[in-house]
């Protein structure tokens, strides 16, 4: 997101933190795995909504555009309601496809134990050809990963090189 002021970015943060403040207390008065993926929907609706209106401000760009999967081989940390989510639809792939996947989630899970945050660098299992096979119902997380971190990333892991 280039020519994203600090205050505009502080204004998001802490808008999204308020949403997850709410999200937080509704499922903590009820405990449902229904309730809690229709509230985790909720949320993601909220953050799409948020960024979708900070798109329109004038001399804002963010840098996400359809194809680019920068972002999606950073470490995301998804909520138990964001993992029944998906591991409901991926119910609905064929046996074959859910042994595969779970065959590369094992892979994934294995490199990625060892690899601190700052270094994780590890394409996300559900990219497929460089899209999200997920996209609708991605985790809040995912969603958050605005366009300006891109920039920021590559240039804290070339600072680092
Ligand atoms: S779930 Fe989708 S958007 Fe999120 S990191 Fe994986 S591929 Fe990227």
């Amino acid at each position: 997101m280039e020519n994203h002021s600090n205050l505009e970015k502080i204004e998001i943060a802490s808008l999204i933190k308020n949403q997850e403040k709410q999200f937080v207390r509704k499922l903590t008065a009820n405990k449902s795995k229904v309730y809690a993926i229709n509230v985790i929907r909720e949320l993601h609706e909220q953050i799409d909504v948020l960024a979708e209106k900070t798109k329109k401000k004038p001399g804002v760009h963010f840098d996400c555009k359809a194809g680019c999967s920068f972002c999606c081989s950073l470490r995301v940390a998804a909520t138990p309601p964001e993992v029944f989510l998906i591991a409901r639809q991926l119910k609905q792939l064929s046996i074959e496809a859910q042994a595969d996947l779970m065959d590369r989630l094992k892979i994934h899970s294995e490199a990625a134990h060892s690899l601190h945050t700052d270094d994780f660098f590890l394409p996300c299992i559900f990219l497929d050809k460089g899209r999200c096979a997920v996209y609708a119902i991605r985790p809040a997380m995912c969603r958050k990963y605005l366009g300006g971190f891109k920039h920021q990333v590559q240039k804290e892991q070339r600072d680092a090189a």
